[in-house]
């Protein structure tokens, strides 16, 4: 357990930051999370978890209660955006959840946050504050303390960076590392249920992949509502998040689509869009007595749907290294960092080859990706995502 006094101030209040604050105040120690926003939140979208996110909001203590507002789907189907045919599926049925141990599901943000959200508001160990932007960090022998926009000082024995993106924290960090453009732009939707073609209605995670674009929708809500995504290849030359988008850019941008599938870009009535920023792999995360976690560490591409399933793993394994250390910051950071960089920059660059390799394959390269997605048995798929789904983030498991 750590020292019962032993103070934690997190930057950040995403999924990164709330889930490590219940990792550490399970643990003993006394968290501060201070968030820029007015309010703690998430965006009005989906998400969608794998089995390996369950294991960790078990061992977070929120699994039951995310489980209670998740959509199970039953599969995660490719469709080919040129002729509109299947080009794979994975079943995430009952096969699914017993080799994994947990299911594959997808739920709306502010109830993935919200269960994190009312975790936190219920521990007396965890103190929540919003509109304090972090600016820097000073870290010593024996603290760090985080300074923020507003000049006001919080004082902990260590810091946690889970600043998302465009971490401050990062940003001082590592001397400043290049904020990039990933190239890519989503456009994020969600549809009443009314709203989506019958014959689209399906209850799956489907991705209609093609030439530098595809699109994603899936139910969410208890059936209610539709997440739609469309996402493609971009000039676009600034990083911006949750600005409005134009219905003509994305009907543009998918032309070339199977119009059963392009339908369905021309149903929402407003679109918000992210283009997308990027920072590549590093191999430190840690200064003294503060570490990076989630974003702020790894941000990736959302092609695995892994970044926030990566966040949570990460709070559990630095909660568990804090255990083991006995609140040895030093040691349980290095162990942390070292049990997680791997695993999360596999992440980090299979997304990437996903992206460019299957989901905006063209040309020759969509053929082959057709042939050998469409052999794959369901046997190899799940033995191929082993590694992913099986374990909490604490234990590797053998692909
Ligand atoms: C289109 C899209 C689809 C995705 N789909 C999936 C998916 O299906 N499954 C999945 O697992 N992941 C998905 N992801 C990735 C996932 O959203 C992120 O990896 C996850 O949200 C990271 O959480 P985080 O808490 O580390 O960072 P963030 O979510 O960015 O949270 C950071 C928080 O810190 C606050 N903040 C920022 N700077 C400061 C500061 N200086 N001081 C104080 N507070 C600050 C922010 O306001 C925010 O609340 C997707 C991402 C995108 C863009």
């Amino acid at each position: 357990m750590g020292k019962a006094r032993q103070k934690i101030v997190i930057a950040g209040g995403g999924i990164g930051g709330l889930s490590a604050a219940m990792g550490l105040a399970g643990k003993g120690f006394q968290v501060t999370v201070l968030e820029q926003s007015e309010q703690f939140g998430e965006v009005g979208a989906g998400i969608q978890i794998g089995p390996n996110a369950f294991h960790a909001m078990d061992y977070l203590g929120v699994g039951d209660s995310c489980r209670a507002k998740a959509v199970y789907i039953d599969k995660l189907i490719m469709m080919d955006g040129l002729t509109g045919d299947e080009v794979a599926h994975i079943d995430v049925n009952e096969p699914f959840r017993a080799r994994f141990g947990n299911p594959y599901a997808v739920i709306h943000r502010a109830d993935l946050h919200g269960v994190f959200l009312d975790a936190c508001r219920a521990n007396a160990d965890v103190t929540l504050i919003t509109r304090q932007r972090a600016v820097r960090y000073e870290t010593s022998a024996s603290g760090a303390r985080v300074i923020t926009e507003k000049g006001d000082v919080f004082e902990g024995d260590a810091v946690i960076g889970a600043d998302g993106v465009r971490s401050k924290i990062r940003e001082q960090l590592t001397g400043g590392d290049e904020l990039k453009l990933s190239g890519h732009v989503a456009y994020r939707a969600v549809l009443g249920i009314d709203e989506m073609p019958e014959d689209l209605r399906w209850n799956a995670a489907t991705l209609w992949a093609g030439p530098k674009c595809h699109m994603v929708h899936y139910p969410l809500q208890g059936w209610k509502t539709f997440n739609l995504v469309a996402t493609f290849v971009t000039d676009i030359s600034n990083v911006g998040t949750n600005e409005p988008g134009t219905r003509e850019e994305v009907l543009e941008r998918f032309g070339h689509i199977v119009p059963r599938a392009r339908k369905l870009l021309e149903v929402p009535k407003s679109w918000r869009r992210w283009v997308l920023g990027d920072r590549e792999p590093i191999e430190n995360w840690i200064d003294g007595r503060v570490v990076l976690l989630g974003d702020a560490a790894h941000p990736t591409h959302q092609y695995f749907a892994q970044g926030a399933c990566m966040a949570m793993e990460d709070s559990v394994m630095l909660a568990h290294q804090l255990e083991v250390h006995g609140g040895d910051f030093a040691k349980a950071f290095a162990a942390y960092q070292k049990a997680r960089i791997v695993r999360a920059y596999r992440v980090v660059l299979s997304s990437r080859m996903i992206g460019r390799h299957l989901y905006h394959a063209e040309g020759v390269e969509r053929l082959i990706r057709n042939s050998i997605m469409g052999a794959k048995t369901q046997q190899q798929f799940y033995d191929g995502l082993a590694w992913l789904y099986g374990g909490n983030g604490l234990t590797e498991v053998a692909a």
